[in-house]
């Protein structure tokens, strides 16, 4: 296994920072802040390219503000491209695509529902012809890490699922074409996390805007500790992740003033991670503990490049 991080170092250079690049996939606006807003912040920030593709608008989310409750479908999807803009904005991203162009799939709605039947929804794409277009991101900027969900998509929602087939499958077409990916994550919480998150939640309770709290089912992708093979830090990003979120009105509330909590459209508090958790899939776990650093092995140089500036 050779692999060749990038595409043209020049000779006895160290790799650059801006040499990391990571590419997200995500079903709908608002999955990429949640799951992982406080890596892309910090691997931005840190002059790693980052790159998001979001496979669906989220035409059939439920709307919490009662002033824009009125949006639905098309109108729905065109704000929650706006509320995606923004949100990039407080994560330093600038390079984020819709698959196949904006309106290409369209969001299936919850599983079970008669939306899954809709000829144009992500659900009832065909799975190779999705992995080509996002085959062709991955040769355009050939990351060495790709992160997605798992094959229940974290907690079984059609797109997300259908995120997860379509990732793994251009995966194998990249390789087949030219651009064999280094690492594979999907996204993960470790157990013993999410059941200390929610015993704070439950005595922070009183204080925060909220009536009830979730519970741990409601959070995607809720693993054994020890299938979990990598930890980032996001601590110092924590309010860059919230503001993201933020972004995401139609769809999530964070509680205000600043709390490690908020809720989706069911209204029921769920922990604000801002240290997020990996399983490697595909590419050599680094010997040791847990990975803190998705590039760990990727030659590619550490996560500890203060003071690069702007990279290009
Ligand atoms: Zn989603």
């Amino acid at each position: 296994m050779t692999e060749q991080p990038s595409p043209s170092p020049q000779p006895g250079e160290p790799p650059s920072p801006a040499a990391r690049r990571l590419l997200l996939v995500h079903a709908h606006p608002d999955d990429e802040s949640i799951n992982n807003g406080a890596t892309m912040a910090r691997y931005a920030a840190e002059g790693a390219h980052v790159t998001l593709v979001t496979c669906t608008l989220g035409e059939r989310g439920e709307v919490i503000p009662p002033g824009l409750a009125h949006l639905s479908g098309a109108a729905l999807g065109q704000h929650r491209m706006g509320e995606l803009a923004e949100a990039m904005r407080a994560l330093g991203v600038d390079d984020f695509r819709l698959l196949g162009g904006a309106g290409r799939y369209s969001d299936s709605g919850m599983m079970g529902l008669p939306d899954n039947d809709d000829p144009g929804c992500f659900w009832q794409a065909d799975v190779d012809q999705a992995a080509g277009l996002l085959a062709q991101v991955i040769l355009e900027v050939r990351p060495q890490v790709l992160v997605t969900y798992d094959d229940d998509g974290g907690y079984g929602h059609p797109d997300h699922i259908q995120a997860h087939r379509v990732a793994m499958r251009a995966v194998e077409l990249a390789a087949r074409d030219g651009w064999d990916l280094p690492k594979v994550y999907w996204n993960r919480v470790p157990r013993s996390v999410a059941e200390a998150a929610f015993a704070r939640l439950d005595d922070d309770l009183p204080a925060l805007p909220f009536d009830k709290a979730g519970e741990i089912g409601d959070v995607p992708g809720v693993v054994d500790d020890a299938l979990v093979t990598t930890e980032i830090d996001g601590t110092a990003y924590a309010a860059a992740k919230a503001a993201a979120m933020r972004a995401h009105a139609t769809q999530i509330t964070v509680a205000e003033p600043y709390a490690p909590y908020f809720v989706l459209s069911n209204e029921l508090a769920q922990p604000l991670f801002t240290t997020e958790y990996y399983e490697l899939v595909r590419g050599a776990r680094t010997p040791g503990g847990r990975e803190s650093d998705l590039f760990a092995g990727t030659g590619t140089g550490s996560g500890t490049t203060a003071g690069t500036g702007e990279a290009s």
